[in-house]
C-alpha cells in the first residue's frame, strides 16, 4: 500500500495540482490531514479535488473555523479576515462537508493521521518535547500529523529521540527515510499551500511501509499565479506575500 500523504492544502489549487502531478498516480490511497482551506484563493476548487480523489481526510483548525464550527476570534486579525472570507465564499455543500469531518487521531489501514497533537488537534508539535507522547502512545508504529507547515518530524528507538529533516535538492524531487524496525515516528508531509520552513516548493509525503520507505516531496509551482488570484479576492497583503518565501 502506497499512501499519498498531504497536510495543509489551505485552498491553493496550483500547490495541488503540480503535487498530484508529481505524485503521478503511483499511489493507492490519499490520506488527509487537515486544513483543506483558509488563507488561498481557491477553497471549493481544492474541496472539490480533495474528494474526487476520494481522500480520508481530518479537520484542522482552519477547517473548523472556516465552516462555523469554531469562532475565528481565536485567530489573528489576517487569519480571522481569511477565514470569515473563505466561509462566505464556500458553497453550502463544502460547508456541510467540513463540518462533518472527523477529528484526529483517526487511524486508517495501519498508519495514524492528526492535525496537530495526538491528544490535542490544535496544538502545535515543533519541538522534540512535544512530539513524545505522539511517538510513545500512537497506537501505530507511524502516525503523520501537519499544523505547523514543517516538513520532517522525529523518532523514537530505545529511549533516544531523533529530529528528521530531509530536504530534497532543487526541482521535483524526493527525499527517501527509511522505515527501521523497532522504532517510532512521527512525521510530517509539510503543507502543500503553505510551506512555513523557509522552502517555498509545495510539500508532501508518499508513504510505502510494506517497503519501509517514506518519501518527502518538494515541488515547485506558478507561486505568482496564486499571488493574482489573492490580490484579485482582496485577502491580506501578508498572506500574499510569504508564499513567495516559505515563511
Ligand atoms: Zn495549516
Amino acid at each position: 500500500m502506497r499512501f499519498l500523504v498531504i497536510s495543509d492544502i489551505h485552498a491553493n489549487l496550483t500547490a495541488l495540482e503540480a503535487s498530484l502531478a508529481a505524485a503521478d498516480g503511483r499511489w493507492d490511497r490519499a490520506v488527509c490531514l487537515g486544513d483543506l482551506v483558509g488563507y488561498g484563493p481557491d477553497p471549493n476548487e481544492v474541496m472539490d479535488r480533495i474528494r474526487a480523489l476520494g481522500a480520508t481526510t481530518i479537520r484542522g483548525n482552519h477547517d473548523k473555523a472556516s465552516c462555523g464550527l469554531v469562532d475565528a476570534e481565536d485567530f489573528n486579525p489576517v487569519a480571522r479576515k481569511a477565514a470569515l472570507w473563505t466561509r462566505e465564499t464556500l458553497r453550502p455543500e463544502n460547508l456541510e462537508y467540513l463540518k462533518q469531518l472527523p477529528a484526529g487521531p483517526f487511524e486508517v489501514d495501519g498508519i495514524t493521521l492528526m492535525h496537530g497533537a495526538l491528544r490535542d488537534e490544535d496544538e502545535y508539535v515543533f519541538a522534540p518535547a512535544q512530539a513524545l507522547q505522539g511517538l510513545l502512545e500512537a497506537p501505530q508504529q507511524v502516525s503523520f500529523f501537519g499544523h505547523t507547515h514543517f516538513q520532517g518530524g522525529f523518532s523514537f528507538r530505545e529511549n533516544k529521540l531523533e529530529v528528521i529533516q530531509l530536504r530534497p535538492g532543487t526541482g521535483p524531487g524526493f527525499a527517501a527515510l527509511q522505515i527501521k524496525p523497532e522504532t517510532r515516528y512521527l512525521l510530517n508531509p509539510g503543507s502543500i499551500g503553505q510551506p512555513r520552513d523557509g522552502d517555498p516548493r509545495a510539500a508532501f509525503a508518499v508513504a510505502d511501509l510494506s517497503h519501509g520507505v517514506v518519501e518527502f516531496w518538494r515541488v515547485p509551482y506558478d507561486v505568482e499565479a496564486v499571488q493574482r488570484r489573492m490580490l484579485e479576492a482582496e485577502l491580506p497583503e501578508p498572506l500574499v506575500l510569504r508564499l513567495a518565501f516559505g515563511r
